[in-house]
């Protein structure tokens, strides 16, 4: 499919910017510009954000079952377009077709999950301390509308939470997608457009991501800010929404470490933790990264992961077969460079990997590094890559200390057969997501979101549905 230029959604109309600007877009894989991106400027975001008001004052007024109908009428196209969609995402960000299938599949789920949850926003009657002629009602509204900050990683998935949540709970969005991966997101929009969403409901700007988030998180048309991307950059739109004291939801980085305690199935921790580390080239904010394995099966751990990993097919994620991708832009090549060395330089073993394949595109070797000492860069920072590192402990409560001295609290795994470090671990690691003897499961129906510097908010569940809601209490007195 040809890969096309993205331009704004505005008023239900796409359209280039008001002055023209564009900015290019790159194939990962070649490294060569593919297409074009619109570049909103003020005048853009003015027109976004009076749509965005018109269509929220529409949209809010519509029966929760006519909301649903649409919706549901967009998750259809999605499932329908998810072949083609599957290949532009890939052409821009990398990842392998079947992955990128996966998540436009995915976002045509979630879209229904939520679409059925809008209809079951429940306020409440509470009974009066004493005058049954008083009714009190807890009434829940939607919050007007959002701006969505959305990063690279996952084009479609990553607007999709934010936005399944919102439209069911009757709010209008503006969505600033990644320049980086527009064409992918663009679609999604277009599912809703032609699934008859009202004007103004959605509108979709690319451009400067730090002019558009100052424009708009001050704007007194928008209510709540959403973003997806990292701690840095997530602290200072907080900080600003504070100041102009707007709700917010942060999804931000983490750290993920990956527990293998002395009685765990390593076989299932290789398979699972393998699997989830390398796909999507470990772009990914809940990816495993600090592998804490017991001593006794450090050797054995590392080794079988050494095996997956140099099993895994990398290539162009729209080659035939390819199993990962390579990484999304420029940047994570410098930064995956930078974590190598740095470890090398630290004591570090480089048990696979550890370089650059080819000269062209940002292709990375799968990368796993063992005896990694804990002032090493990757056992502190995100590496958001393919890269796992290991370090060994010999009691639980030693690994459970280490998964929490980091100040992300995202994701975390272990691999235990016994109850009792299972339940000790869920007490005590500090993180908003926990999978034990199993990989990531993240779906509709549960909450998605971190706690300490990794954000605050859930993007998943019931809780992501109170995100864009204003709880109010009535009280109608029957005189
Ligand atoms: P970055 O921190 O500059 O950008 C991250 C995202 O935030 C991008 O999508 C970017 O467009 C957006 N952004 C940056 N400044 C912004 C601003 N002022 N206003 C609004 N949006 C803004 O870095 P990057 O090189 O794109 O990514 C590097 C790091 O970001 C990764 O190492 C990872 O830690 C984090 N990241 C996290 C996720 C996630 O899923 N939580 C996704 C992508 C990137």
């Amino acid at each position: 499919m040809t890969y096309p230029n993205t331009q704004l959604f505005i008023a239900g109309v796409w359209r280039d910017a008001t002055d023209g600007k564009t900015l290019a877009v790159f194939n990962p894989a070649s490294g060569k510009e593919i297409g074009r991106v619109a570049q909103a400027g003020v005048a853009d975001l003015d027109l976004a954000l009076a749509a965005a008001q018109q269509g929220f004052e529409l949209w809010r007024d519509l029966p929760p079952i006519e909301r649903a109908r649409i919706m549901r009428r967009a998750a259809g196209l999605m499932r329908e377009r998810a072949g083609d969609i599957a290949a532009l995402l890939t052409q821009e960000q990398g990842k392998p077709l079947i992955e990128a299938k996966g998540e436009a599949m995915a976002a045509a789920d979630i879209i229904e999950w939520f679409a059925d949850e809008g209809q079951r926003v429940y306020g409440r009657i509470v009974p009066s301390r004493g005058n049954l002629a008083l009714r009190q009602m807890v009434l829940k509204d939607p919050v007007g509308p959002v701006a969505a900050f959305t990063p690279w990683n996952f084009p479609i998935n990553q607007v999709v939470r934010k936005m399944a949540a919102a439209l069911a709970a009757g709010c209008s969005m503006i969505v600033k997608a990644a320049e980086e991966t527009p064409a992918a997101p663009a679609q999604l929009i277009r599912a809703f457009a032609d699934a008859g969403l009202p004007v103004g409901v959605l509108g979709l700007v690319y451009g400067n991501p730090a002019e558009i988030s100052n424009y708009l998180i001050p704007h007194p048309i928008i209510r709540k800010i959403t973003f997806t991307g990292s701690t840095p950059v997530g602290k200072q739109l907080a900080a600003l929404a504070g100041k102009h004291m707007k709700r917010v939801t942060m999804e931000l980085g983490g750290h993920a470490p990956v527990i293998v305690a002395q009685d765990a199935d390593v076989a299932l921790a290789v398979k699972s933790a393998g699997a989830a580390k390398f796909r999507n080239a470990g772009q990914v904010c809940i990816s495993p990264t600090r592998f804490l394995v017991h001593e006794s099966l450090k050797n054995e751990f590392a080794a079988a992961l050494v095996e997956y990993a140099q099993g895994l097919k990398v290539g162009d994620g729209a080659a035939e077969g390819t199993q990962m991708g390579p990484l999304a832009n420029p940047r994570r090549v410098s930064a995956m460079a930078e974590f190598t060395q740095d470890a090398i330089r630290q004591g570090a073993t480089v048990a696979l990997g550890g370089a650059r394949i080819g000269e062209a595109g940002n292709f990375w070797q799968p990368t796993v590094l063992t005896d990694v000492p804990l002032q090493a860069k990757v056992f502190n920072d995100e590496p958001f890559g393919p890269m796992a590192a290991i370090r060994s402990f010999n009691t639980l409560e030693e690994a459970i200390d280490e998964a929490n001295r980091l100040p992300f609290g995202l994701a975390a795994y272990a691999f235990t057969r016994s109850l009792k470090s299972a339940d000790l671990l869920t007490r005590r690691v500090e993180v908003g997501m926990l999978w034990i003897n199993m990989p990531a499961m993240p779906s509709a129906e549960m909450p998605f979101g971190g706690i300490k510097d990794s954000g605050y908010g859930s993007e998943g569940g019931t809780e992501a549905m109170e995100a864009y809601l204003n709880t109010r209490s009535v009280a109608v007195m029957n005189v």
